[in-house]
């Protein structure tokens, strides 16, 4: 039986994604080469990369002035790389869980790092909505979408300074205005393709302004300037990142993944917010349509390993939630289908009938 597969990342791609990648994993674009084996600088490679960038602006309308990159690392390296690049002085940062934490950490590495606001009181529970970012700040950086911990930014702050987001969970999921932004990027293993690639899109004219000496592989320039082919590519990702792409354009792209997107994940609270054994983790207006975290309600804690076990029993997978919130964590990344969360409320539905 095929699982209903809500892991948090690596996390569940599109079929058409996985079809084809398997697919070329046997015979590349008719090459007679299995995509795992093939040159990067050959031209069917080539032709893979520019496409999948050409299609990253096309999807998020990224305007002129600006250029995608595919970098190794992880989401994790930007947050190195972002302050290497950009922060000369003074960070602004919103401290809104685990990820943003971990790059205030590596932010301090390059300067001082002004953090407007932190919602670490409540475990992260919401998104501080005042705070003020310093005017002579280099960039604020925030997190788009909270994977741990399920909240959500849906919408482009304005901002006085440059603007930095990690987008790693939420990326894809709806419209962006990435004219607002200076650098936006994500680890690919939640909403694009198999770990190991991370997509940046970046305004270059928000390079070339710190004093520090930049490592060739960490400055974006270098990866710019060479139609992110500086070095070996991850080859394979960036295969499955463009079927990925294709994908949501052939759905009607971001705009039409954003309404079904909201579809799953209202039918989801819904049924948490009904549902008398559940109760949701994060605040409501901050609520993620990504990552869903719910807890059994207090007076059913008892039953929370029971439910993990019909739930895993009835074919979802990866629903326990992450061990700094507990209970559980449905995340519905765009490739899951409507069906896949309709099943997971049943099996809530069920378990409420048996209790
Ligand atoms: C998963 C995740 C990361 C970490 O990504 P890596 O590619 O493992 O470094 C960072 N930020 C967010 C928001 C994430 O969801």
């Amino acid at each position: 039986m095929k699982k209903h597969n809500f892991s948090a990342g690596p996390s569940i791609l599109s079929e058409y994604t996985i079809k084809n990648s398997a697919a070329a994993v046997e015979n590349f674009a008719g090459t007679g080469l299995s995509i795992l084996e093939v040159s990067h600088r050959g031209k069917e490679f080539v032709a893979v990369n520019d496409e999948a960038r050409a299609l990253v602006k096309e999807l998020l309308d990224v305007p002129a002035g600006y250029e995608v990159v595919f970098l190794g690392g992880g989401a994790s390296l930007q947050f190195c790389m972002v302050p290497y690049n950009l922060l000369n002085k003074k960070a602004a940062y919103l401290d809104t869980g685990t990820w943003a934490s971990n790059a205030i950490k590596e932010a301090k590495l390059f300067g001082e790092v002004d953090v407007v606001a932190s919602s670490k009181d409540a475990n992260y529970s919401y998104i501080p909505k005042d705070y003020v970012i310093p005017e002579d700040a280099d960039y604020f950086h925030f997190t788009s979408n909270n994977t741990i911990f399920g909240t959500e930014m849906r919408y482009d702050p304005d901002v006085n300074v440059r603007l930095v987001s990690d987008m790693s969970s939420d990326i894809f999921s709806r419209p962006v205005d990435v004219s607002k932004y200076d650098i936006i990027y994500a680890g690919a293993q939640k909403n694009l393709a198999p770990a190991g690639v991370t997509l940046a899109i970046v305004r270059e004219d928000a390079l070339g302004h710190v004093e520090r000496a930049i490592p060739t592989m960490l400055n974006y320039s270098t990866h710019i300037k060479k139609e992110s082919m500086f070095n070996t590519p991850p080859v394979f990702p960036i295969f499955a990142a463009l079927q990925t792409l294709k994908w949501y354009k052939e759905q009607g792209g971001v705009a039409a993944m954003e309404k079904l997107n909201l579809e799953k994940a209202g039918i989801l609270y819904d049924e948490i917010d009904r549902n008398r054994l559940f109760k949701g983790t994060a605040a409501v207006e901050d609520r993620s349509i990504m990552n869903v975290c719910f807890v059994m309600n207090d007076e059913y804690k008892e039953l929370e390993a029971d439910f993990n076990a019909f739930a895993l029993a009835a074919g979802m997978s990866g629903i326990k939630g992450h061990r700094s919130v507990g209970g559980f964590r449905a995340s519905i990344y765009n490739a899951m289908p409507k069906s896949s969360v309709e099943a997971l409320i049943a099996c809530m539905q069920e378990f409420e009938k048996q209790h």
